[in-house]
């Protein structure tokens, strides 16, 4: 079932190029608009509305009002049959920002990082003399997952502790910044993340849908986008062009789903989408375009290419996927294709939907209808991401953790079994909550309440080695060694030979009195996999409880050229390089951590001593003199100040050498007997 990474690589430069399949796609317009001059080029707003689904927004939408949004349709091209590329928010813009699928651009699930060598929209429209600045609201698009490439600004400041903000504060940013004119033509992404869970609209939008929640942050959110068109149009100048569009839907328990991710469904696939702008005929278009298009579209109002643009129309096989739950649970891998009114699935088996007649996807046509050779093509050949390819990046912070955990996207990265009978996601339905639940639980560290949770999971899904680690590793922090063996043991039984529950067992027995334990388990991993942050991090702590200091002192820098350390951790590699003889090394960790801690630093008295032994006398002098009086070893620091103050010449080095042998207890007593700089001074 799954390919090798040099299949996918392969089928991913398919994939790329693959754009419009059937009969009129369409070509490079001749005489198109590249040639025309600056002054022709339109300032371009492109808003992406999170979580927000089609039938929520708009002049069709029911039980709702979205007059700001209904105004830009009347004038601009709606497209009523627009498909996100994959129903999560990284991944999703991922495409809208590179053109590409997922198998393009390798971003398949949140929290994962797009490669540099992927050409984005803000770096080409920036080379073309655009102004560039996005303003996103949710930690999931936050500069380190790799969207800001390309943009003059990119504001994705959150306040303090949040992990989201409000349409109204990141319009609010925008609008300050229109306020900058510029002869240049600008590329403005506003992101809007308010319909997210949980749903929590300001007044008056909490009392006027009191009873549909979710609804009232569309609603909410619909008013800042009307705030956001007006100063734009106000003050981008001419021409203009404006994107409104949506990353995903919400599945608001259609098909069993509350939020989204796990499944291709309508409810988080079938997204709001609205063009105004140069060559666009207001109206409505009903044939399925992929929201990953606005890629081309941008690119050719700009002038650098009509290519795919969805101002030139044309027929495509629209893709989307969902590959979350086989990439966490080992479930089916799950794609769909839309041509026409016709839409499959395929995961484990294939459904078929007309999703004209029947958008609530209830009556499976699969037995009757028959796929265009273009769509069945897609569906086969669709690459199916490569597990190995798909490890969360291992140097998020705790903080960060806690914040993709508040969102709901958090995995254990464990690369789980892959069954040929394993279960399609949507037969699996029951578990979504329980499994965000659990998830969130343990990433805020809830072992023992979650402890049952996981225990109902692998009741009902026994093959899901995300549960089981996480089961173990619950039990192992809670000091629980026995069902954490146990655990383990059921986790290995999942997966035999997986380098994962090697890597979390060794981890707990890090955790424990048998840590020793854990030293041949590292060592072997680390060798089939030398940068695997956690285990260098064990490793380290391993080498330092043998004494091994050197090899223990190398891993750590290793470890904190892959992740930023905290001071603490700073200072404890001063202190080991210090013990180790390991002067510069020393000096350079503490005076970091010097730098991270300002006035809290409290180790002024080594970095004097480290100074000394180096024979920077003045930033000796310097370090020593910030050790207070209230220091347990302030006698040491008398003691070396004086020593230092003799090798500068300072004026007054007797009464320094006075005061140490005064204020002397029994260690340095003896050392300044001792000291022969002492009795040179005259
Ligand atoms: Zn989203």
């Amino acid at each position: 079932m799954t390919r090798g990474l040099g299949a996918v690589a392969q089928k991913s430069l398919v994939l790329a190029g693959l754009s419009l399949v059937g009969a009129c796609g369409t070509a490079e317009k001749p005489g198109s608009r590249a040639a025309g001059g600056l002054a022709t080029r339109p300032s371009i707003l492109l808003v992406t509305l999170d979580t927000t689904r089609a039938d929520a927004i708009g002049p069709e939408a029911r039980g709702i009002e979205t007059p700001a949004f209904d105004a830009l349709a009347a004038r601009g091209r709606r497209f009523r049959q627009a498909y996100a590329t994959v129903p999560e928010t990284l991944p999703s813009h991922s495409s809208m920002m590179t053109g590409l699928y997922p198998a393009g651009h390798g971003v398949h699930e949140n929290a994962r990082y797009l490669s540099r060598d992927r050409p984005v929209l803000a770096e080409r429209l920036r080379e073309a003399g655009y102004r560039t600045a996005a303003f996103v609201s949710s930690f999931v698009l936050a500069r380190r997952f790799g969207l800001a490439r390309g943009f003059d600004v990119y504001d994705d400041e959150l306040p303090p502790g949040h992990a989201e903000r409000t349409a109204q504060d990141t319009t609010d940013r925008a609008l300050a910044h229109l306020d900058h004119r510029s002869p240049q033509p600008l590329l403005l992404w506003v992101h809007y993340f308010d319909p997210h869970a949980p749903y929590t609209p300001p007044e008056p939008f909490r009392r006027r849908y009191a009873n549909a929640p979710y609804l009232g942050e569309v609603a909410a959110m619909d008013e800042q986008l009307g705030r956001l068109v007006r100063a734009f149009e106000e003050r981008a100048g001419e021409p203009r062009a404006i994107v409104v569009v949506g990353d995903h839907g919400e599945g608001l328990g259609d098909h069993g789903e509350s939020q989204h991710g796990n499944l291709v469904y309508q409810a988080t696939m079938h997204v709001p989408l609205l063009l105004m702008g140069p060559g666009l005929t207001p109206g409505v278009s009903d044939s399925p375009v992929s929201t990953r298009r606005v890629f081309h579209t941008i690119l050719d109002w700009a002038g650098l290419g009509a290519a795919d643009s969805l101002g030139g129309g044309g027929q495509e096989v629209v893709l989307g996927e969902a590959m979350k739950p086989f990439l966490s649970y080992g479930w089916q891998p799950q794609v769909m294709a839309v041509e026409g009114r016709t839409k499959a699935i395929l995961a484990g088996r294939l459904e078929v939907y007309d999703v004209v007649a029947d958008s609530a996807e209830s009556r499976d046509l699969a037995a009757s209808a028959s796929l265009s050779r273009p769509a069945r093509t897609a569906l086969r050949d669709y690459p199916v991401p490569a597990l190995e390819a798909q490890r969360p990046p291992d140097d998020l912070s705790e903080e960060e953790r806690r914040k993709l955990a508040s969102l709901g996207y958090v995995s254990t990265g464990a690369q789980p079994a892959v069954r040929k009978d394993a279960p399609r996601p949507v037969d699996m339905r029951r578990l979504f909550d329980l499994l965000d639940t659990a998830s969130t639980l343990f990433v805020e560290e809830k072992y023992a309440r979650v402890i049952p949770l996981l225990e109902k999971i692998l009741a009902d899904d026994p093959h899901n080695l995300d549960a089981a680690l996480r089961l173990a590793t619950a039990h192992s922090v809670l000091g629980h060694e026995e069902p954490a063996l146990a655990a383990f043991a059921k986790a290995a039984d999942i997966v035999p030979g997986s380098q994962d529950v090697r890597t979390y067992l060794a981890l707990h027995y890090v955790r424990g009195r048998q840590w020793e334990k854990a030293a041949p388990l590292l060592e072997r991993i680390v060798t089939e996999e030398p940068d695997r942050l956690p285990v260098l991090e064990a490793l380290a702590q391993v080498r330092e409880r043998q004494g091994r200091l050197e090899e223990a002192l190398t891993l750590r820098q290793k470890v904190y050229g892959m992740r930023a350390p905290t001071a603490a951790e700073l200072v404890r590699l001063g202190e080991m390089a210090m013990n180790s003889e390991r002067t510069p090394l020393a000096i350079e960790a503490f005076e970091k951590a010097r730098g991270q801690q300002g006035n809290a630093f409290a180790h002024d008295l080594e970095l004097g001593v480290l100074y000394l032994a180096a024979r920077r006398f003045a930033e000796a002098r310097d370090a020593l003199d910030r050790v207070p009086s209230s220091h347990p070893e302030y006698p040491m620091a008398l003691f070396k100040r004086a020593q230092v103050s003799v090798l500068l010449h300072e004026p007054d080095q007797a009464a320094r050498i006075e005061r140490a042998t005064e204020r002397a207890d029994a260690t340095t007593r003896e050392l300044i007997a001792r000291e022969r700089l002492f009795r040179q001074t005259p």
